[in-house]
Order: C-alpha cells, then structure tokens, then sequence
C-alpha cells in the first residue's frame, strides 16, 4: 500500500509517497505561491507526485493532505486561511483525487501529525494521547481510542489557546493570557524582552533557542527565563492531563527541542495540579518521526480515514 502525500503550508508544499509502514520513500517540495493560485499550484503538487512514484517505482493507491488550518476534514475544502489568500473553499481532495483516480482525505496539518506519531512514532501502540507541539505557536491534535477526536461539524480544537493567566498579554485568537501568548517560543522571547537587564550581554539574541542554550551554560537571567518558561509549559501540559487523562502526551516543535530543561518543571507541575486524575499514569514522551513528521502525518489521514485500525 503506498500513499502519496501532500503537506500544504503557507510557504511551501512538500509531497511524497509513503509506504504502508510510514517511511518516506520519496520527497519533493516546491513553493506554495499561494498568490498566484489554487490551481497552478495543484499542477506543481500533481507533476512532483509523479515523479515521487517514479522514483519509488509505485502508482499510489491514495492520497492523504495535510494543510495548515482551519480546514474543513468532512468536505474536503479550505477555509479562511491567512497564509492562503484565495484559497477558501477550494478542495485540493477533489482535484488531486480525480487526477490520480484514488480516494483522498485532508486534515489539519497539526491533526495529520497527530496522527503520524500516533501510529507510527511515539505514540505508537497507545489508546489515547495527545500531541502537542511548542515552537512560533502552540497546536496539537487528540488521539482517543486510536480515533482524531473532532469537535462539532468536524471543527479542530486550539489546545494552544486555552487561558491560562486571564489577565495575561491579549492574543490574535481574542482572550487575554493564552497558553500560547505565554508559553509559544517568541512568548519567551518577548518576556527576556522586558526583563532582561537593561546591560545584559545577550541582549543582541534573545530568542528562545539562545537563551535555552545561555541556561544551559548557567546564564543565571537565561535560566530564569527557562523556568518561566517550564512553569507555563507544566501549567497547559497538566490542564491536558485533568481534562483528558490520556496515556500519552507527545511533544515536538523547536521549543521542545529543549525539553529536558523544561520536563522536571512540567512533572512537578503535573504532580501538584492533576491530584484528581491518576496523572502518574500518563507518560509525556518526545515526538520521534523527526522533520517529515507532516508528510508521514498526511500518509496517516488517508489511513486513518479509509481503512479500519489494525486492518
Ligand atoms: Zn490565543
């Protein structure tokens, strides 16, 4: 069985095919130009597919998308989306399905990658997890009993924009002090922005990844700023466990790059909060299928969707 893959972001489209045990066989990219079109680009995705399953020397026998949101899962179409001006309501599972005459399906591409490591990476084997991913935002997908969970007309929850502090920074979704405007990487950075010492010597870099590494060789306001930041990570991560209680929680993206200086923060911030939950049973453990988790994610849609679990 082999599948042919379609990762739609706002900068670049990446396609591939891959195999019936999530690996990648074959891989092209090219520039989503979104500007210029739906359907040029969808040429580009049709013509850089068939020469995936010519290098691979298959014929893919179905298509899985994954495309940044909101999208709507059911219908197959694209909804408002900033990074795809022109785009709504447009069904790249109609025109690539036709195309290669084989049945498609299209998820959120932070749902798609849920479900790849739900699969075939860290969640593996696992009933319920949920994935979370921490890097310029914060987004994730629920996996319960093998199945995405969905909200209602299919809609995709924003684990990233639960509140956390009511009084915090507003944020573009609307409330004030969300998970992501205070824990996403450019929250760290902002913070640093503020409170670092007016003669501070980083000030030139205060991006999370540089102050993960200042904390790490014992930058006394990095590691302050890395605890912060752990604080806010343990309080969104422990909200997840009491309302969901789920086996597993994945995480992936450049902020989690780092999580072995935030993860004694966020257990103990689990252990304290999740007291009426059995928290010690749900493991947090890495994202594993590493910088094609979103094309193994799209394969994973068509699976998920077309063919029964274990099948
Ligand atoms: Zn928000």
């Amino acid at each position: 069985m082999f599948i042919g893959a379609v990762d739609i972001g706002g900068t670049k489209i990446a396609v591939g095919i891959v195999d019936e045990d999530g690996r990648l066989l074959a891989q092209r990219q090219t520039p989503t130009a979104a500007v210029a079109g739906f359907d040029g680009a969808m040429d580009r995705v049709t013509e850089l597919l068939r020469q995936c399953g010519e290098e691979a020397n298959v014929s893919v026998q179905g298509l899985g998308i994954g495309c940044t949101g909101p999208v709507d899962p059911i219908t197959g179409r694209i909804g408002v989306v900033d990074f795809l001006p022109g785009w709504e309501d447009a069904s790249p599972v109609q025109v690539l399905g036709d195309r290669f005459g084989v049945s498609a399906a299209m998820e959120n591409d932070a749902d798609a990658a849920s479900l790849g490591e739900a699969r075939w990476g860290s969640g593996k084997g696992v009933d319920s997890l949920i994935c979370v991913t921490v890097g310029t935002g914060i987004g994730g997908g629920i996996v319960l009993q093998g199945r995405l969970f969905r909200g209602v007309d299919g809609a995709h929850p924003e684990i990233g924009h639960h509140v956390i502090e009511p009084e915090g920074p507003p944020c573009f979704c609307g409330a004030r002090g969300c998970w992501e405007i205070l824990a996403a990487g450019p929250a760290m950075a902002a913070w640093a922005e503020i409170h670092a010492p007016k003669d501070y010597a980083h000030r030139h870099d205060l991006s999370a990844r540089h102050l993960c590494a200042l904390a790490r060789q014992g930058d006394a306001f990095a590691q302050t700023a890395v605890q912060r930041e752990a604080r806010y990570l343990g309080l969104g991560i422990a909200n997840l466990v009491t309302l969901f209680t789920p086996e597993r929680i994945v995480l992936g993206g450049s902020v989690l790059q780092s999580a072995d200086l935030f993860l004694p923060t966020i257990h103990e911030t689990v252990r304290h909060n999740c007291g009426l939950v059995p928290f010690e049973k749900t493991t947090i453990a890495m994202a594993s299928l590493g910088p094609d988790t979103p094309l193994i994610g799209a394969a994973q849609v068509w699976h998920h969707r077309f063919k029964p679990q274990g099948a």
